[in-house]
C-alpha cells in the first residue's frame, strides 16, 4: 500500500525536533553534528538568532500580498544583490528549480527578442543537475532522472565534464547558451577549473551565446566568495541562486544582466509567492550576516582548516577514502568504500553528511562552524572509518 507521503524518498531513519547552530537534536536529546545544513541550505546553521528574530517581527507584520503590489524587501533584497554581484537585475522565486525555469524562459526569450529565434538549444555537461521541472530533468539529461518521463523538454544538448573539444563541437547556428554549476553538487563535488569557466567565457562571446551559471548549491559564500565564479574572475550572464539565500526558508532567485533579461517585459514572467514579504525579509537578514565585513574570511578560514583535517583522514584511511575534493565549504570525500556505508557509519557517530553521485560523500556544513566543531567531525569521521575497516576486516 502506497505511504501517505508519494514514495519518492529515500529517507534516513532519523528526525530531528530543533537545531541550534551546526547541531540537530533528536526528540531524545541525542546530538548530531551537520556537516549537510539540509543539502548546503543552513548556510548560518538552525535557529541563528538574526533569522529568527527578523522572521518573527516579519511574521506577526505581514506575510503575503502578491506581486500586484510593491514588496520593498523584495526591492531591497535585489538592489543589495545586483550591488554585490554581475547583475543589473534579479527575479525571485521560491526554489532552485523555479529559479532555472526563469533562467531557460529568459535566456530563449533574449534570442526571439534579438530576431534569432532559431537560437533555443542549451549545452550541459554530464552530471549535472539543476532542479526536476521538465527543464531541469532535460537539462540534467541523466537516465535516471528522465526515464519514463518523455517526451523531455527538446533543446538541451549534454556534453562530457569537462571536454572543451566535445563543447565546441557541439556548439551550432541553434546553440543559444552554456549552462553549468560551477562547483557540480549532486554530480559529486566536481570542481570546474577556472580556465574551463573563462574558456567558457570566451567561446559564449565568440559565438554570440549566453552564459548561465547555476549557483544553487555553490554560491552564497559556500566556497568563500560570495558566488563561486568570483574565484575564476569571470561573469555569466544569467546566473540561478536558491538553497543558502534564505537560509531554510524557500527562497531562489534568477540573476541576469541588463542584456540577458531584455526580453523579459509585463507579462513575461510571474510567480504567486516568489519573492513575498516573509521569505525576503529573510533573504535580508541572510545577507546582513554573509556580506558583513570578515564573514567570508572566516568561511575561507575554517574551510582551509577542515581540507587539511580530511586530508589528514584520507591519509589515515586509504582503505575507506580517495581523496578530498572541492571548495571552501563545499568539500567531498572521494570513498573507495561505498559512500552510502560511509555516511551511515557517520550517523552512527551522530554525524551528519550526504551522498552525491561518484561515490562521493558530501560536506557542506553550516557556514558558521567554528575551528572546534570541525575538530569534533573530524574526530567523529575518523571514528566513522575505523568502524568500517573493522567490518572489512
Ligand atoms: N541546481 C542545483 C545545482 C542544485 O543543487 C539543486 C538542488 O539540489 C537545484 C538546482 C534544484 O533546486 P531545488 O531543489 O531548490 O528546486
Amino acid at each position: 500500500m502506497i505511504t501517505p507521503v508519494l514514495p519518492t524518498y529515500a529517507r534516513a531513519p532519523l528526525s530531528f525536533e530543533r537545531g541550534e547552530g551546526v547541531w540537530l537534536i533528536a526528540e531524545d536529546g541525542t546530538r548530531y553534528l551537520d556537516l549537510g545544513a539540509g543539502i548546503a541550505v543552513n548556510a548560518l546553521g538552525h535557529a541563528h538568532p538574526h533569522l529568527v528574530e527578523v522572521l518573527r517581527e516579519q511574521a506577526g507584520k505581514l506575510w503575503h500580498t502578491s506581486n500586484l503590489y510593491e514588496i520593498p524587501h523584495q526591492a531591497r533584497l535585489a538592489e543589495r544583490l545586483v550591488a554585490a554581484s554581475f547583475a543589473d537585475t534579479v527575479f525571485f522565486t521560491n526554489s532552485g528549480t523555479e529559479a532555472m525555469e526563469c533562467a531557460v524562459k529568459m535566456l530563449r526569450k533574449y534570442f526571439s527578442h534579438i530576431d534569432q529565434p532559431e537560437r533555443v538549444e542549451i549545452i550541459t555537461f554530464a552530471g549535472a543537475f539543476h532542479g526536476r521541472s521538465s527543464a531541469g530533468i532535460a537539462a540534467s539529461g541523466s537516465e535516471k532522472m528522465t526515464r519514463g518521463f518523455g517526451p523531455l523538454l527538446p533543446g538541451f544538448v549534454q556534453v562530457p565534464f569537462g571536454d572543451l573539444d566535445a563543447l565546441k563541437a557541439a556548439i551550432s547556428a541553434t546553440t543559444a547558451a552554456i549552462l553549468i554549476e560551477p562547483v557540480q553538487g549532486e554530480g559529486g563535488i566536481r570542481v570546474v577549473p577556472d580556465s574551463f569557466l573563462k574558456a567558457l567565457r570566451a567561446l559564449c562571446d565568440e559565438h554570440g551565446l549566453l552564459l548561465v551559471f547555476d549557483e544553487i548549491q555553490c554560491g552564497v559564500g559556500r566556497t568563500g566568495r560570495f558566488f563561486a565564479h568570483e574565484w575564476a574572475g569571470v561573469t555569466p550572464d544569467i546566473m540561478t541562486v536558491a538553497k543558502g539565500i534564505g537560509g531554510g526558508f524557500p527562497l531562489g532567485a534568477c540573476l541576469a544582466s541588463e542584456r540577458a533579461a531584455s526580453g523579459m517585459v509585463l507579462g513575461s514572467h510571474g510567480s504567486t509567492y516568489g519573492g513575498n514579504p516573509l521569505a525576503c525579509a529573510v533573504g535580508n537578514a541572510v545577507l546582513d550576516v554573509v556580506l558583513a565585513d570578515g564573514f567570508l574570511e572566516h568561511v575561507r578560514r575554517v574551510s582551509g582548516h577542515l581540507r587539511q583535517g580530511l586530508e589528514g583522514l584520507v591519509a589515515s584511511h586509504p582503505g575507506v577514502f580517495e581523496a578530498v575534493r572541492g571548495a571552501g565549504l563545499m568539500l567531498g570525500l572521494k570513498c573507495v568504500a561505498v559512500n552510502a556505508d560511509v555516511v551511515k557509519a557517520c550517523y552512527a557517530e551522530q554525524l551528519i553528511t550526504v551522498p552525491a553521485a561518484d561515490n562521493v560523500v558530501r560536506i557542506l556544513p553550516p557556514l558558521i562552524i567554528t575551528t572546534d566543531e570541525i575538530d569534533e567531525a573530524l574526530a567523529r569521521f575518523d571514528r566513522a572509518a575505523s568502524a568500517i575497516e573493522k567490518d572489512t576486516i
